[in-house]
């Protein structure tokens, strides 16, 4: 399967006609729990000796579908699906961290992100460190004994920063740490943070994924290739493990370690798991990633162009635009696109910014990205409302930039739009 191109992939893989019925489509099991053939069978279900389902929080045909597709797409060896985007991220350190360790993070993140791992995570006694990966001299130097992880987005919202990912998956390796990846804003079409070094791949499936804002939902790719024996350091993954009777999954699962791991304690003891509802309508979008992503970024990049040029407009961080400081990442790290996320801003400040929203008619004014749909959100004043003016700065999100989600919509009536919420905003 994993031979076929993307646009085949993307319909195709982890999707068999169904078993039971021959239904061509992927059904909805709606469905809890499933019967052993016999008590052998059920002991080897629970000794993960053989592979099949026991229980919805672990493991539901449909969920499953959706996992093996997600994992083609990015090219990782296993993955497992979540309840949301913050759900995958938890999932995603909890198998490597303990009391005491920590993360060494992007400072450009999700405002959500930087929320969820400055203050929410120290309650499990974790902590994470913020850096500028531009700078990989500050990046290695945060790493201490204790960090279990580097995490960035490939695309960062909402500053339009794309991370150059083979040069901090290389400071990873140096470290002999796994790099996680967010990987939400690029979708596995126009990045595959796996063949430029990543272990782990993260997914807000609530966004492009999905694509029609009607799921919320997550996932975690594994690459397969990280080594997680070689330092002592991931005694989850890598010694006997206390929550499962004593396995060592690094050394009875191999590339499968950290998908079994996840599966077997993550979501039998979180609980995060994704609902086979949401599971199917995932799979429906993903089917028309490839398509959407091409408007998308096609539509972004006339939008982008049109503000740059109006006198309204103080600059535009799009980093499809030649004068973005990350321009030349485009080619290097999402080949096919620099994403529909970016941010403006608007002369006239904060008070112009609020304006435009109001005044906006086609955009929608919502706390979301990645729908057909085009939205607007004046970040400063919702999502990143919570951080310092540093951190709104740091993360892109400056009191006077609007952040925009192009949809796939006619370009020429986005930008109508814009054109004339501009006016009422600056008159
Ligand atoms: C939305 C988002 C998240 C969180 O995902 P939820 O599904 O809302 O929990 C994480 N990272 C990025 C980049 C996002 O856009």
């Amino acid at each position: 399967m994993t031979d076929y191109a993307f646009d085949t992939l993307q319909i195709h893989a982890g999707a068999a006609p169904d078993p039971a019925t021959g239904a061509r489509q992927v059904p909805i099991y709606q469905t809890t729990a499933y019967v052993f053939r016999d008590a052998d069978h059920a002991a080897k279900l629970f000794n993960l000796q053989e592979v099949g389902y026991i229980y919805s929080r672990l493991t539901n045909p449909t969920v499953s579908a959706l996992a093996s597709r997600v994992a083609a797409l990015e090219g990782g060896a296993g993955a497992v699906c979540c309840s949301s985007g913050h759900a995958a991220q938890i999932m995603a350190l909890f198998p490597l961290m303990g009391p005491g360790c920590n993360v060494v993070a992007s400072t450009r993140l999700y405002g959500g992100t930087i929320q969820q791992f400055s203050n929410t995570i120290r309650k499990f006694g974790w902590s994470a460190k913020f850096v500028d990966f531009d700078d990989l001299k500050a990046l290695e130097a945060a790493v201490d004994g204790n960090t279990r992880a580097i995490f960035c987005e490939s695309i960062s919202n909402p500053g339009g920063y794309i991370t150059d990912l083979p040069a901090v998956s290389a400071v990873a390796d140096k470290a002999g740490l796994p790099l996680i990846v967010d990987n939400t804003l690029a979708t596995p079409y126009l990045c595959r943070p796996i063949e430029q070094g990543a272990t782990l791949v993260v997914h807000s499936a609530t966004k492009y994924l999905t694509g029609n804002g009607t799921v919320t939902g997550g996932v975690i790719v594994d690459s397969g290739t990280f080594d997680w024996s070689a330092s002592g350091k991931f005694p989850s993954l890598a010694a006997p493990e206390p929550a499962y009777h004593g396995l060592n999954f690094h050394v009875a699962l191999g590339a499968m370690a950290f998908t079994f791991h996840s599966i077997a304690v993550g979501l039998r003891d979180l609980g995060m798991t994704m609902n086979p509802q949401g599971a199917h309508y995932t799979l429906l979008g993903i089917e028309t990633l490839s398509l959407r992503m091409q408007r998308h970024v096609e539509n972004a990049q006339k939008v982008a162009a049109w503000l740059e040029q109006d006198p309204r407009v103080e600059f535009v961080t799009y980093a499809g635009l030649p004068s973005s400081p990350w321009y030349g990442r485009v080619a290097k790290v999402t080949p096919k696109g620099a994403g529909a996320i970016f941010t403006f801003a608007v002369r006239g400040g904060y008070d112009a910014c609020v304006k435009l929203v109001d005044n906006l008619k086609l955009f929608s004014h919502v706390a979301n990205l990645g729908d057909t749909r085009s939205l607007v959100i004046h970040s400063a004043s919702t999502t990143h409302r919570q951080l310092t003016e540093a951190q709104q700065v740091a993360a892109g999100a400056a009191p006077n930039v609007v952040r925009l989600s192009i949809g796939i919509e006619d370009a020429a009536d986005l930008i109508a739009d814009l054109d004339q919420a501009l006016a009422a905003a600056t008159a």
